[in-house]
């Protein structure tokens, strides 16, 4: 399901694992103002300010839920290496795929406890998925079976289970 165009406020607002001040930091996606939202089950972006965070917003029946991504400092993270995006499964060439932690929401969160994952260096997960971006370098081919719609939702289950592991819920 496509997200709902979103206002500034609203994804300044959104985010449950960063500080208030944080989230009011954030610059916004350069191209915000021309995003195909209607392609875009989520929001997904390298902050323009500072090229180690990323910012994710997912549309929610409350209303979005932001999460604030950053690239883990070298020998921190125990998750295998992975040419594979684990959100969408777009296999790309290594540099097409970041490993980005989350910080915990909450008291977790704030003692340094992170949650990370192998993710579309653009986090444009949802444009690979339609087939309107495609991998500089795909990595290996292998032949989908499933359908697109079949394709999203899988997305939007790997997305839903990561968001789970960062809000603890
Ligand atoms: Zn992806």
């Amino acid at each position: 399901m496509p997200v709902e165009p979103l206002t500034e406020k609203q994804i300044r607002a959104s985010f449950v694992n960063c500080t208030k001040g944080e989230a009011a930091r954030l610059r916004l996606p350069l191209d915000f103002t021309e995003l195909p939202w209607k392609e875009l089950d989520f929001l997904g972006w390298v902050d323009p300010g500072a090229p180690l965070r990323a910012h994710l917003v997912l549309p929610r029946e409350d209303g979005p839920l932001g999460i604030s991504l950053r690239v883990p400092s070298v020998g921190r993270t125990s998750v295998v290496k992975s040419s594979l995006c684990q959100i969408c499964l777009t296999g790309h060439a290594s540099s097409g795929v970041t490993l980005l932690a989350a910080p915990l929401a909450g008291a977790r969160g704030r003692e340094g406890n992170t949650v990370g994952t192998y993710i579309c260096a653009d986090l444009a997960c949802p444009l690979y998925v339609r087939g309107k971006r495609q991998p500089k370098l795909r990595a290996g081919r292998y032949e989908e079976s499933l359908t697109l719609d079949e394709r999203l939702a899988r997305m939007s289950e790997n997305l839903d289970a990561f968001v789970a592991r960062v809000t603890g819920t």
